[in-house]
């Protein structure tokens, strides 16, 4: 397969570049390369003549029509976003043009190749979208997310997701586009960007500094490994039917305040501190505004259609995260220094843009 993956420098897409070249498959990674991403991310395939980089913008149509022309892909992966929900709080503006114009533009390219081809029933188009489309769930744990739970997305990244997933739907509804989506839990695991909550916590950790927690840590969150979900998303697009949507999660839902504790005891055991716990340098933030208070995937239509399951529980995957970002330091120590990382963002008293 010649897949064509947007936003491949990126945490997930990158995992998805690295696992699809494992495997043998032809990937064009469209990358406009903004603040979040790292070629480092992608360094391991980047001599590998079955993959080619492409610095594009998702806003950009006359690059993506160049792109389609040059590569004719059989199939496109739509990873690229604007993707942290503190910053779509100071500056939406970013996350409505790329999330939204960037997934029309890429529609538009696709559908405009795929007609050109002859329409082509083998084409897919794979939506890469999160579970923060469908709202904030109650404690109640026999409560989660389905495919058909309606959509109520709060921030205004997930309102630009929801708005995206719409899109896609109706370009097959209309125009016939095989499209396939995905709706996954928060991810985490090696190469995450370090203005994350499981990297921040890691790394402040190691560096002395107090841990964040919004609010009381009360949060829910189903906490996905991201090569889980890079095996995941090449599931869906390999045999998933063309207009189905599939909830991907961890199976492993936890409170942010349990995960950071979680956090602090493997480091106790693997880079004990002189003295004392990592968890006593966790301090209680204000909250993030309309912060959702749970998160959790019901897995059913993946598991008994497509026979996909994590492989790791959160504390196999925290494990191998931790040891990855105490190994890696030259990955993620010049990411530290781009613009915003490590400051507090998301208040609500950003200036609008
Ligand atoms: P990320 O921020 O790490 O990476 C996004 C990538 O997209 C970056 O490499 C960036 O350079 C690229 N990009 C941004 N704007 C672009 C544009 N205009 N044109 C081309 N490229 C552009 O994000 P991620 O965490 O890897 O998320 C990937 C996708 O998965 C996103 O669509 C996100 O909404 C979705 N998702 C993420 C999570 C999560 O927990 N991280 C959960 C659910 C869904």
């Amino acid at each position: 397969m010649k897949l064509l993956v947007t936003g491949g420098a990126g945490f997930i897409g990158s995992a998805v570049v690295r696992l699809a070249a494992s495997r043998g498959h032809r990937i064009v990674n469209l990358d406009a390369l903004t603040y979040a991403a790292c070629l480092g991310n992608v360094a391991s395939v980047s001599d590998n003549p079955l993959y080619v980089f492409e610095h594009a913008d998702i806003r950009d149509r006359a690059a993506l029509d160049r792109i389609f022309a040059a590569h004719a892909p059989d199939a496109v992966m739509h990873l690229a976003a604007e993707s942290h929900v503190d910053r779509s709080i100071d500056g939406p503006g970013d996350f409505v043009e790329t999330n939204i114009t960037g997934t029309y533009n890429l529609l538009e390219a696709a559908r405009s190749h795929w007609e050109a081809q002859d329409r082509p029933e083998s084409f897919r188009f794979h939506h890469v979208s999160t579970d923060e489309v469908f709202g904030s769930l109650p404690a109640d744990p026999a409560v989660k997310f389905t495919e058909t739970t309606p959509y109520d997305p709060r921030s205004p990244y997930s309102a630009s997701k929801a708005a995206s997933d719409h899109l896609v739907r109706a370009w097959q509804e209309t125009y016939g586009l095989p499209v396939v989506l995905s709706n996954c839990s928060n991810n985490y695991g090696p190469y995450h960007f370090p203005e994350k909550l499981v990297p921040v916590v890691i790394l402040n950790a190691l560096a002395g500094k107090e841990l964040p927690i919004y609010g009381r840590g009360e949060n829910v969150r189903d906490w996905l490994y991201v090569e889980d979900h890079a095996d995941a998303l090449l599931t869906v697009l390999e045999r998933g039917a063309v207009g189905r949507s599939y909830n991907i999660g961890g199976e492993n839902e936890r409170t942010n305040l349990d995960l950071v504790r979680m956090i602090c005891a493997i480091l106790d055991e693997i880079r004990p501190k002189p003295e004392g716990s990592y968890a006593d340098q966790i301090a209680f933030v204000a909250d993030r505004p309309g912060h959702d208070a749970r998160y959790a995937i019901d897995p059913s239509r993946i598991r008994q259609e497509l026979g996909w399951r994590p492989s790791v529980t959160v504390e196999e995957g925290l494990r191998r995260t931790v040891q990855w970002y105490l190994d890696n330091e030259d990955w993620w120590r010049p990411l530290q220094a781009r613009d915003g990382v490590g400051a507090r963002l998301g208040t609500g008293r950003g200036a609008a843009r």
